[in-house]
C-alpha cells in the first residue's frame, strides 16, 4: 500500500475553473465586481431555484449580514443548533445577541424540534432568565420572541425543516437556514437554503465545493439581498463621492473567486455522486461492525454526504472509541475527526443557555468523521477500511 496523505477533505478542481480565472485576467476584471461575479451568483440561482444569490467571501460574513438583515440587536434572542461549527453562532455575539442552544435529535443530528419549541416558549414568558442567570446580565426585558431560528444541516444531512418551519412560523419567527455544509443537499427534491427566510453556503476550502474562501446569501426576498449587497461593500450611498449614511462591512466574493466558483459549481453534481458513493463504500466495508452505526437518510431526505460520520460505541468494540480510531488513522497519514464539539460544551459561549437533554454530547462523545473528500481514490477508501478494522481488531485482540 501506498502512503501518501488522505485528507479529511481537500479541494478538487474540475477544470474550467481556471478558464474563468483567465477571463478575469484577460479584461483585467481582477476587482472589485465583474462578469464571474455576476456569473456565479446567477448559476447559484438557477441550480437551487432560490429567487436571488448573493456571493461573498465568506460564510461567517453571509451569516453575520443575515442576522443584521433580520434585525438581531444586543439583547436579542436567536435560537441556534448546538451541535455545529462556530460560525453559525457567533455572529449573534457581534451583534451583542445571546445564541440559545438547543440540542440535537438522532434521525439528522440536528436541532430538536421539540427542544426548540421549548426554548421559543422560555424566552417568550422570560422563564429563560430564571433558568440560565447568565441572560440577566445580558438584557433587562426577559421575556422577547426570538428574533430568528438557525438550524444547521450537519455534515450534508438536512434538518427537520418542515417540523421546524411549523413551529418556526407558529410563533412567527423567521428561519436562517445555515446549509453551509449541505450545497446541494435536498428535502423533498428541494434544494437546502431555501426553506428559510434566508439560507447561508459556505464555499471554504473544506467544503463539498470551494472558492477557497467564499459564501452566499440566498433569499426569495430581493430586498434582502439588495440590502445584503449595500452592506457588504462599505454601505457607500450612490453618489460620486463617498457618502456613508450606516456602518458597512468589506464582505464581497472577489471576481478572480467567483471564477473558480463557476467552474466549481458546474461539477457539484458529479462532486454529490462521488460523496455519496464514498459513503455507500463505508457502508458496505463498516456497516455490519459491532459497534459502528451510520446516518441514515430519513425518507425524502437526500444528504450530498459532505462527509461520511459514524458512531462508535466502546461497549460494544471492545473499549475501541473515536479518539483510538483517529489515532489509528493518524499514524499512517489518514486524516480523521471527531463531530463538532457542541457549543453549549465550549468557554466562549459559557454560561449561554441551552434547552434539551444529552443527545448532542454523546454524539460529539461516539462521533467520528471519516475521509470524504470526492477526489479519493478506491485505493484511498480500501486503505482507510482496512484500518480502521486493523483498529478494532488489534484493540479486541488485546482485550479478549
Ligand atoms: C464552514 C461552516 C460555516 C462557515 O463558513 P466559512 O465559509 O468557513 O466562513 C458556517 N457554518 C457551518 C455549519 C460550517 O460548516
Amino acid at each position: 500500500m501506498n502512503n501518501n496523505k488522505i485528507w479529511l477533505s481537500s479541494p478538487h478542481m474540475g477544470g474550467n475553473e481556471k478558464k474563468y480565472i483567465n477571463e478575469a485576467f484577460e479584461l483585467n476584471w481582477i476587482a472589485p465586481v465583474g462578469h464571474n461575479l455576476n456569473q456565479f451568483e446567477k448559476a447559484l440561482e438557477d441550480y437551487t431555484q432560490c429567487g436571488h444569490a448573493l456571493a461573498l467571501n465568506s460564510g461567517t460574513a453571509a451569516l453575520h449580514l443575515s442576522m443584521i438583515l433580520l434585525g438581531v440587536q444586543p439583547g436579542d434572542y436567536v435560537i441556534c443548533q448546538s451541535l455545529t461549527f462556530c460560525a453559525s453562532a457567533n455572529p449573534v455575539k457581534y451583534l451583542g445577541g445571546i445564541p440559545v442552544f438547543v440540542d440535537s435529535e438522532k434521525d439528522t443530528w440536528n436541532m430538536c424540534p421539540e427542544a426548540m419549541e421549548k426554548a421559543i416558549q422560555a424566552c417568550l414568558d422570560g422563564s429563560i432568565a430564571d433558568s440560565f442567570p447568565s441572560v440577566k446580565e445580558l438584557t433587562k426585558t426577559f421575556a422577547r420572541k426570538p428574533k430568528a431560528i438557525i438550524p444547521v444541516h450537519l455534515y450534508g444531512m438536512p434538518a427537520k425543516m418542515k417540523e421546524i418551519k411549523a413551529i418556526a412560523d407558529k410563533y412567527g419567527i423567521p428561519v436562517l437556514e445555515d446549509a453551509a455544509e449541505a450545497v446541494g443537499s435536498e428535502l423533498y427534491g428541494e434544494k437546502c437554503g431555501t426553506f428559510g427566510e434566508i439560507g447561508v453556503l459556505s464555499f471554504n476550502g473544506n467544503k463539498i465545493i470551494t472558492t477557497s474562501g467564499g459564501g452566499a446569501i440566498l433569499s426569495q426576498n430581493k430586498a434582502y439581498i439588495e440590502r445584503a449587497k449595500f452592506l457588504a461593500t462599505q454601505a457607500k450611498e450612490n453618489t460620486p463621492h463617498y457618502e456613508h449614511k450606516e456602518i458597512g462591512f468589506n464582505y464581497r466574493l472577489s471576481n478572480v473567486l467567483a471564477g473558480i466558483g463557476r467552474g466549481q459549481l458546474e461539477v457539484l453534481p458529479e462532486r454529490i455522486q462521488r460523496r455519496r458513493k464514498v459513503h455507500d463504500f463505508y457502508l458496505d466495508a463498516l456497516g455490519g461492525m459491532e459497534g459502528i452505526t451510520f446516518l441514515k437518510e430519513p425518507y425524502g431526505y437526500l444528504s450530498n454526504r459532505w462527509l461520511t460520520c459514524v458512531l462508535v460505541d466502546r461497549e460494544k468494540t471492545g473499549g475501541v472509541g473515536p479518539q483510538e480510531i483517529i489515532q489509528y488513522l493518524a499514524a499512517d497519514q489518514i486524516e480523521a475527526r471527531p463531530l463538532w464539539k457542541p457549543m453549549h460544551l465550549q468557554e466562549s459561549f459559557e454560561g449561554a443557555p441551552f434547552f434539551g437533554g444529552y443527545i448532542a454530547e454523546q454524539l460529539f462523545d461516539q462521533g467520528l468523521c471519516l475521509p470524504s473528500g470526492s477526489n479519493m481514490t478506491d485505493e484511498d477508501l480500501e486503505r482507510v477500511v482496512f484500518r480502521v478494522k486493523e483498529c478494532l481488531d488489534v484493540k479486541l485482540k488485546k482485550a479478549v
